[in-house]
């Protein structure tokens, strides 16, 4: 009774004395299996061309941090746009949310790196190399020999070879396709601390992939750990009907009262943490369903009906987007999005920012002619956003019944400015004028005319100057 108790209450993946056990789990095929073959497919797939994806001439995605630079798909996000990124974020966050409130640990199941990777790559690069489960196990507990030690060493090689390679497309998310290819032809010592970075990240996806494993769905993922907050039990979640399965079959338990369940432990042969499913919901489970495919087959072994474990949620009913958590989370997705839109298509290619110079908010001083001047000193910050060259030039625009022409001009080191894409520059620059446009009036507001060039598009817009003078 006591060891039992102790059973229930250690973790599948530890021995009585809290060692780790090698899961090696056992073989599944099904309708589930193939389903997630496929999605797991296409997303290593998606994973692997998107850094040589372009969308409008530039990555579909790149997170170019030094650069402070976020390219994703088509649009360009500046260390400015932080609240636009914030909105992304908020919306991938609270979508998770409410996709966990709904499907339960879907995410887990069929989308997580550290699953389909996994399952999709790690796992089958062992079954090819090492056998299927049983032979890996004899493997594993046999003494070290010719066969098991160039089986080990063989497989290890291939592990190191696929985690460089995700490696590589990791990096290249960050660091631009074209520019990693670049650095692959040249010297490390040249690029040491992407070499660095690269074989850093080789190492880690090897120890992880290799023999970490579901020890970080188990104990180190903090996604995991929140599930029970998210989830309610309206929630789909990966269920053996206790119902339909109890009593399982046991010697003390007559053929007549035996429920479903013929006690064969398939689903725990296959489970890749090592619980037992027939315990209910428990923190451990990633809903990969493998239990539902290897239960499903021994039902139509044993001629009783499929779905003995299968997606359920504890309240019987799932799905159901109508309750008060999975609107709030709708509201606050479909908020965010709208402002998210709102900001994306008030976006300008260029951003054009003026400040007064540092320091007295004007001077006085005299011009070549001797007369008195009162000099305004501006900075103009411009930065091009868009993914064309762009021309800028200022000049004044004075309204004749305000200002006169003669009595007020504009100096600058530079009047025509071009920008690559992504390029700012600050450009300082002088509105000079006679002391009788600005006195006894303190302050005037002037406007500066700002062309830009795009192409053969010209853009014009207008910023507001506020002269200041002796009153
Ligand atoms: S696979 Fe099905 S029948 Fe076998 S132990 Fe699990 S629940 Fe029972
Ligand atoms: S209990 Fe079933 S669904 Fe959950 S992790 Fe184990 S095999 Fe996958």
């Amino acid at each position: 009774m006591g060891s039992d108790k102790l059973d229930s209450d250690r973790l599948g993946t530890l021995d009585p004395f809290g060692h780790r056990k090698a899961m090696i789990p056992a073989e599944v095929n099904g309708l589930w299996k193939k389903r997630r073959e496929w999605s797991q497919a296409v997303l290593i797939l998606i994973f692997l061309l998107l850094p040589w994806t372009k969308i409008n001439g530039v990555q579909t995605i790149l997170l170019d941090i030094p650069a402070r630079k976020f390219q994703l798909f088509g649009a360009t996000f500046w260390a400015h746009d932080a609240p636009l990124v914030f909105f992304i974020l908020l919306i991938g966050c609270i979508g998770l949310a409410f996709a966990t409130a709904i499907w339960g640990r879907v995410w887990c199941g069929w989308a997580c790196p550290q699953t389909v990777f996994i399952d999709g790559l790690f796992r089958r690069v062992e079954i090819w190399i090492e056998g299927n489960h049983l032979k890996r196990r004899a493997l594993l507990a046999a003494p070290m020999s010719f066969d098991k030690f160039f089986k080990k060493t063989f497989k290890w090689i291939v592990y190191f070879i696929l985690c460089s390679i995700l490696a590589h497309s990791f990096i290249a998310y960050f660091v631009g396709a074209d520019a990693l290819i670049k650095m692959m032809q040249n010297n490390p010592n040249e690029n040491l601390t992407y070499f660095t970075l690269v074989a850093s990240i080789t190492a880690l996806l090897v120890f992880n992939f290799g023999w970490f494993r579901e020890q970080f769905c188990i104990i180190m993922c903090p996604y995991g750990r929140i599930q029970s907050v998210l989830m309610d039990q309206n929630s789909m979640a990966v269920l053996y009907d206790e119902k339909r399965g109890e009593p399982r079959k046991n010697p003390a338990v007559s053929q007549e009262k035996q429920g479903d369940c013929i006690s064969c432990n398939k689903c725990v042969q296959v489970c890749p943490t090592g619980i037992d499913i027939r315990k209910g919901i428990q923190l451990e489970c990633i809903a990969c369903t493998a239990c539902i495919d290897a239960c499903n087959d021994i039902m139509k072994k044993v001629d009783r009906p499929p779905n003995l474990i299968r997606y359920s949620s504890e309240s019987g009913v799932f799905g159901k987007i109508k309750s008060l958590r999975s609107m709030m989370y709708l509201a606050i997705i479909a908020i965010a999005s709208l402002i998210l839109i709102y900001q994306l298509s008030t976006r300008t290619v260029y951003r054009a920012t003026i400040l007064r110079g540092q320091g007295l908010p004007y001077s006085l001083t005299k011009n070549e002619k001797d007369e008195d001047i009162v000099v305004n000193h501006f900075k103009l910050h411009l930065k091009n956003q868009g993914y064309e060259v762009l021309k800028f030039n200022i000049s004044l625009a004075l309204e004749e019944s305000q200002f006169n022409p003669d009595l007020i001009e504009l100096t600058a080191p530079i009047n025509d400015i071009e920008l690559q894409s992504g390029e700012d520059m600050t450009l300082h620059f002088f509105i000079k004028a006679k002391p009788q446009v600005t006195t006894g009036i303190g302050s005037r507001n002037a406007e500066l005319n700002l062309k830009i060039l795009k192409g053969s598009e010209v853009l014009t817009s207008k910023l507001n100057l506020q002269l200041t003078g002796p009153k």
